[in-house]
């Protein structure tokens, strides 16, 4: 298999302090990676740090064996990276299906927007009964559903995705694990998934990488007991 995404002694972070700490992932095209630790552990700060908003202070991140310092975002969209942070992106004063048209809106082929649109109120059955709504009569789970579907319909090869179960019901979170693997298998797409859900994310994630204070501290599904406690605090 080959690494979509790798960094190299990635170090970031806010201010003079790093939250970042060299780290080094490799992640396999067609693969979900569940990204675990405890709060402030860096998870946020990691998917910030790919998607181009926050700058690497150290250490580089490659696409395809590319550096990708100093390309912008609309550029890493175009390059097929789609990052749907916690809670938020949808444009509240926009209805659903303008927010899922702006998914799309850098794309050549309107058809497949249209396709892709469809698809995503097939399988999200809440945003198809609101698409006229405008974001901000929607609740917070309909929210981080819109925001997942308006990356979807621009097709990406990489998803980062901040904690997509946060505010949602059990059984709308089994859907989005299931989805994500079916994304996998048939498209090939390429996950990053932050997950307070460890064991919803583990039974879908091929690879797992734990952070503790911003650095890798362990690799593999195999979590055990003792480094559930250590690290992931329950
Ligand atoms: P959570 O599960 O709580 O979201 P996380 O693992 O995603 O945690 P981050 O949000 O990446 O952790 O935060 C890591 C550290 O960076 C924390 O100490 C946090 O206080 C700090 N931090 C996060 N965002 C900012 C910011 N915008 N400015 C300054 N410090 C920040």
């Amino acid at each position: 298999m080959t690494a979509l995404l790798r960094t190299e002694s990635l170090t970031a972070g806010y201010g003079a302090a790093p939250v970042l700490h060299e780290v080094d992932l490799d992640v396999n095209t067609g693969s979900i990676t569940a990204v675990l630790g405890a709060n402030g552990a860096g998870k946020t700060t990691l998917l910030r740090t790919l998607s181009g908003l926050l700058p690497a202070t150290h250490g580089r991140v490659l696409l395809d064996g590319k550096d990708l310092r100093g390309v912008r975002v609309e550029e890493m969209v175009r390059r097929g990276v789609a990052h749907v942070p916690e809670g938020r992106g949808v444009v509240t004063e926009l209805t659903v299906d303008e927010n899922l048209r702006l998914g799309g809106l850098w794309r050549k082929d309107r058809a497949d927007v249209r396709k892709a649109m469809t698809e995503v109120y097939e399988l999200f059955e809440p945003l198809a009964r609101r698409r006229k709504f405008p974001g901000h009569q929607l609740s917070g789970g309909e929210r981080q559903l819109l925001a997942l579907g308006r990356a979807l319909v621009g097709r990406p090869r990489l998803l980062l995705l901040d904690e997509p179960s946060l505010g949602l019901a059990p059984k709308i979170t089994a859907q989005i694990m299931t989805l994500l693997g079916t994304l996998r298998d048939r498209s090939g797409l390429t996950v990053l998934l932050v997950e307070q859900n460890v064991r919803g994310a583990l039974a879908i994630a091929d690879e797992a990488v734990v952070l503790a204070l911003g650095r890798v501290v362990t690799r593999g599904t195999d979590i055990d007991d003792e480094m559930r406690h250590a690290y992931l605090g329950f």
